[in-house]
């Protein structure tokens, strides 16, 4: 179950301090929390921090926290170490992959994640001590948004102590990762975002392009389930590159994925066909429209000239074909969780749950889905993909039915 993705927890965490330490830099985070299985309620819905910045100078710090709507929020200082904590209502965090690792005089590092369901938590390791010296929540503009603003004055520790809390251990975010490797198993989870290089996929007559749109939902994807601490992920992809269809599917064989989620956001012939699918390998079919999908799948390795390998059919071992059998049932239990969970904050397609013959869903022990976002040939959909806020719910829900597909085996 090795792994060989880039970031890990540690530019995950980094990223996270980036965020903050930046001297103004904007983060889009993107990780979410939370574990209300079927909460179809709005209430539900968690929160996005969607945008982060930390600037400041020797004496001072200003921590900047957009969110899309309004939070509860504490804010209290913790001694040995000390830290400054931010405890908030369920919230997720939407933290662009790409940012680079900062440093800030006061704060030594940020993390932020999951404290328990309908809890989250920024935490700010400090470096020197501090004291806050405002915090306010205000509503930004139009809509609903809201910012919070932390101040922070370096201090005496005879002051930071004054005020400092006395910590009780029972807080560590369950989100974060651990530091080594001895906590409990890490499942392997094998992203493929959809096209790359010369092959773009489809695109919108908005000017939206397909493998854009899936690297950069698995980006975020990845930066939120690596944030959990419980999975290694691999991408298949992680630049605009072309890889076959062979290889993706070769990549989720080798790491011995525990699960492999392929990301698309095609065209279809009807351009009224709208809303997110979840698609699971079959050699039948279950509709025309994934058949006609499937095929036209199929066929992007043709782009460079390839074909595709063959995949013994064959079934002449007993064992293979239990291991078949299991894998699919694995992928379709998978497939109806992501559903459930896609129900409950985005509009899907009708008869969510489809099948069709997709090779890169052929490995034999591997689990495997193919999510269509949505279809660039729908202009609502196109619109709805290439927001950011749109990606981060959708990142939400797609981590949180992948934590309920390995919930029964986390044993914790
Ligand atoms: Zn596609």
């Amino acid at each position: 179950m090795l792994i060989i993705s880039t970031g890990k927890h540690c530019s995950q965490t980094a990223s996270l301090i980036a965020a903050a330490l930046a001297a103004m830099v904007l983060l889009c985070l993107h990780i979410p929390s939370t574990l209300a299985q079927s909460a179809p309620e709005t209430e539900k819905v968690p929160a996005i921090a969607f945008a982060a910045r930390l600037v400041g100078d020797d004496n001072r710090a200003r921590l900047l926290v957009d969110f899309d709507k309004k939070v509860d929020y504490e804010i209290y200082l913790l001694d040995d170490p000390k830290r400054l904590i931010v405890d908030l209502s369920e919230t997720v965090f939407s933290l662009n992959p790409d940012a680079k690792r900062l440093s800030s005089p006061l704060v030594a590092d940020i993390r932020q994640g999951t404290l328990e369901p309908g809890k989250s938590r920024i935490a700010l390791d400090l470096a020197q001590s501090v004291v806050v010296e405002k915090k306010a929540l205000r509503k930004v503009s139009s809509g609903n948004r809201h910012r919070l603003i932390i101040d922070l004055l370096k201090s005496s520790d005879a002051d930071f102590l004054k005020v400092a809390r006395k910590p009780v251990e029972t807080f560590r975010p369950i989100t974060v990762a651990p530091r080594n490797t001895s906590g409990p198993k890490k499942f392997t989870v094998v992203l493929d975002p959809g096209h790359g290089g010369a092959d773009g996929g489809a695109a919108g007559r908005r000017g939206a392009i397909e493998k854009e749109i899936t690297l950069s939902f698995v980006k975020r994807l990845r930066t939120a389930l690596e944030a959990e601490g419980r999975f290694n992920v691999v991408l298949t992809r992680e630049n605009d590159s072309f890889v076959s269809l062979g290889s993706r599917l070769e990549t989720a064989r080798n790491v011995k994925a525990d699960l492999m989620i392929s990301v698309h956001a095609d065209s279809l012939r009807q351009r009224s066909i709208r809303g997110a699918t979840v698609y699971t390998l079959s050699e039948r079919g279950s509709d025309a429209l994934a058949r006609a999908l499937a095929r036209k799948q199929n066929r992007a390795d043709l782009v460079a000239g390839l074909e595709l390998p063959k995949i013994d059919t064959d079934v002449t071992d007993i064992l293979i074909d239990l291991t078949r059998r299991e894998t699919e049932a694995f992928s379709k239990s998978f497939a109806r969780i992501m559903v459930d969970q896609m129900a409950t904050g985005i509009r899907l397609i009708g008869n969510p749950q489809r099948s069709a013959d997709f090779f890169v869903l052929k490995a034999p022990e591997v689990p495997s889905v193919l999510l269509e976002l949505g279809y660039l040939s729908n202009e609502e959909d196109e619109k709805l993909m290439q927001s950011e806020q749109w990606q981060a719910k959708v990142v939400e829900l797609t981590k949180l039915a992948i934590l309920g597909f390995f919930k029964p085996r986390m044993g914790q």
